[in-house]
């Protein structure tokens, strides 16, 4: 989402005469869109101003400006800390950030603006062309959040549930197409929780879906409290919507997803996995996992084990718990910290083993690769196939926006590598 942010982030600020620059030395204005989802975000903010300050030593003090998440959270302190920063924006306020630009140019005086303007800031975008030109883009359909898991600190830094209006959706989807995308990616931090005047994710994708050069849908991520049925219905109707499902679980024990207050139990959750095979048997499915949540046991960990196995995701991001500061979890007693990785390396190796097993599997099949870019060395081409693994391939041909039908020859834990076998014919959405 901050991808997402950033590139209109880029598009306000062309209308007050500033350009994207690649060289950091040569900027007048230095923008730092930040993250809090996990521990040390803060340090690594006061690391890159250091760096900053450094690079400027000899020169006029570019104007600087933290914006997304950990501006929202600690903009105060941040302010307070560091002289070098010119402004906080929280991540539902950076469509004033041409006004706080134009102030700083004129008198830098310490700004903070961290309201939650969700409305007015996507008012504010909805004007602006989306100027993005990537063949998979990302549009943010829905932010925030309502659900208040005990260790997540998004409710508190992007605030409640908001979803975009359909037209404006579909008016930045056909934006983003004519620019060239061939694969869109719907964000939200409540995906399937979009809602906008009764019209569900699932309305969403269908209505996108009849854009005739936009190839493929995806989105993330999801949580299971809002995996309705029309949702797992589209899967079975939209040939355009991608065959890989993120869907966080967070830990294989009911107790400790109730300690999490994640709203869902291990069966609801393989229930519906089971119902999204049934409707489209080609799904595959990747998850977050938390290890050494407060209160997990052996025996609650392996259960987090045991459903790794059973399901067989084809991609784990498995985390430690990191306590976020005006979280609920973060006041728990804590796991001994050398049990919780221990946990977490044997967790992490399982993982490892599956995803292993399954691309070895992939070894001379052929899959369909959307292709995003040439890379910078030689004649290759970076892709995705349809669950979402990376696939490389040499080619005279500039195969970058077009889908071909890729023979994989080998392989290792990040990219496959094959060669191009035919061009496919594109299927189109049978709703
Ligand atoms: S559902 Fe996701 S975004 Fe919302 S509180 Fe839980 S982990 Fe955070």
């Amino acid at each position: 989402m901050n991808e997402y942010d950033s590139n209109r982030i880029f598009d306000l600020t062309k209308k007050i005469n500033y350009e994207p620059t690649k060289d950091l030395n040569e900027a007048n204005c230095y923008i730092l869109n930040t993250c809090h989802i996990r521990e040390k975000a803060t340090d690594k903010v006061y690391h890159d101003i250091g760096r900053l300050k450094k690079n400027f030593r000899n020169k006029p003090k570019p104007i600087v400006l933290i914006a997304g998440c950990v501006a929202q959270a600690e903009g105060n302190i941040l302010l307070k800390n560091e002289k070098y920063i010119d402004a906080v924006l929280g991540p539902q306020s950076y469509h004033q950030i041409n006004k706080t630009i134009l102030k700083l140019e004129k008198k830098k005086s310490p700004i903070n603006i961290t309201e939650f303007d969700v409305i007015e800031k996507f008012d504010s975008l909805n004007s602006l062309k989306n100027t993005d030109n990537k063949v998979s883009s990302f549009l943010t359909i829905q932010e925030g959040c309502d659900k208040f898991c005990k260790f997540c600190v998004v409710p508190y830094t992007r605030g409640a549930e908001y979803s975009r209006s359909m037209k404006e959706l579909v008016l930045e989807t056909n934006q983003l197409v004519e620019n060239g995308a061939k694969e869109i990616i719907l964000l939200g931090q409540n995906v399937n929780a979009y809602n906008f005047e009764k019209s569900k994710l699932s309305d969403l994708i269908l209505e996108i879906s009849k854009i005739k050069d936009l190839k493929r849908i995806r989105y993330t991520t999801s949580h299971p409290k809002d995996f309705t049925r029309d949702l797992i219905d589209a899967h079975k109707n939209c040939e355009k919507l991608m065959p890989l499902i993120h869907l966080p679980v967070q830990s294989g024990s009911n107790k400790i997803l109730e300690a999490m207050n994640r709203k869902h139990t291990v069966e609801e959750y393989l229930e519906i996995l089971k119902k999204l095979i049934k409707v489209k048997p080609e799904i595959k499915f990747s998850s977050d996992f938390i290890i050494g949540y407060p209160g997990e046991t052996n025996e609650d960990f392996k259960n987090t084990v045991k459903l790794l196995n059973q399901v067989g995701f084809i991609n784990s991001y498995s985390f430690m718990f990191s306590p976020r500061p005006g979280t609920p979890a973060f006041d728990l007693p804590r796991l001994d910290h050398a049990e919780a990785k221990n946990r977490l390396i044997e967790f992490q190796l399982i993982a490892e083993d599956i995803k292993n097993s399954y691309r070895k599997k992939l070894i001379n099949k052929t899959v369909n690769v959307l292709f995003e870019n040439k890379m910078k060395t030689g004649d290759r081409y970076f892709g995705r196939d349809e669950h979402f693994n990376s696939v490389i391939v040499e080619s005279d041909d500039n195969l970058v926006g077009t889908i071909r039908n890729v023979k994989i020859i080998n392989g290792n834990q990040n990219t496959l590598y094959g060669e191009i076998t035919s061009n496919l014919k594109q299927t189109n959405c049978a709703a």
